[in-house]
């Protein structure tokens, strides 16, 4: 099938916050394209500026200089409605914490997305893409589960789902792992780049953990508000012998 999906395009982004008497700078000239179908991990400390670089691409905060192009579309010049019928059609947003609504299944937790879209669906055929999305990160077996009957790695599943339901063209994922041990945060990793290739999306993850990385097509590193090249792109994975 082809797909009409087009890349998520940053240009020059500087993002300033106030501070005290003066300006702090938490994203300093920031370039990025992120085509379709392809991962990029973006890498840095916390502090770095991973988070306030998702939220200047998903048009939840505007820069003071700088170009975002969600979709081929142009974010500058579009109003703060347009902005949010942007997210709801182009964007999917993984949190952290995924924030599910703690009374709604597993499968409701989705078509509440479909609901809040301002566009007529059938319920048929929003219920039956939930059900497909959860068959596509493993949970069809939990559709009819709450928040607190599923782990910590199944609830991420959730949103990543969720973030899938309405089709969109750019994923923007926030530390998806740091509340996952080792191997589920490589599951969830590995997860998101089959989505991301079978879903023709542009995704962006920002981590401060290295672990995983491999699956991305793309990592680049982030320190001090600036992007850079993969500062770590070869690490030993043996930890070598010496005193514990
Ligand atoms: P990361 O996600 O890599 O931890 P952030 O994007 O959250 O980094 O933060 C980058 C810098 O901007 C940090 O110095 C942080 O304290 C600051 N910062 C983030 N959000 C705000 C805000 N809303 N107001 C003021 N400063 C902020
Ligand atoms: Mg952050």
């Amino acid at each position: 099938m082809k797909s009409t999906k087009q890349s998520l395009l940053l240009e020059g982004v500087t993002l300033t916050y106030p501070d005290g008497a003066g300006r702090l700078t938490a994203l300093d000239g920031v370039g990025i394209e992120v085509p379709a179908g392809t991962l990029t991990a973006v890498v840095g400390p916390s502090g770095s500026g991973k988070s306030s670089l998702l939220a200047v691409a998903a048009t939840l905060v505007t820069p003071d200089r700088g170009r975002v192009v969600v979709d081929g579309v142009e974010t500058g010049t579009l109003s703060r409605s347009e902005k949010a019928e942007l997210r709801r059609r182009r964007l999917g947003i993984v949190f952290q914490q995924p924030n599910l609504l703690a009374s709604l299944t597993a499968v409701e937790q989705l078509e509440l997305m479909a609901h809040v879209d301002g566009r007529r669906h059938r319920v048929a055929q929003v219920r039956e893409r939930a059900r497909e999305l959860l068959d596509a990160v493993g949970l069809s077996g939990e559709a009819g589960r709450r928040p607190h009957q599923l782990s910590g790695g199944q609830r991420q599943r959730v949103g990543i789902a969720r973030a899938l339901m309405n089709d969109p063209a750019v994923l923007l994922v926030d530390e998806p792992t740091s509340a996952l041990d080792h191997e589920r945060g490589a599951a969830v990793l590995a997860l998101l780049a089959d989505l991301t290739r079978k879903t023709d999306t542009a995704t962006v993850l920002v981590t401060h953990d290295r672990a995983g990385l491999a699956v991305a097509d793309r990592v680049v590193g982030m320190a001090d508000g600036r992007l850079g090249p993969d500062p770590d792109p070869d690490p030993d994975p043996e930890p070598g012998p010496g005193p514990a």
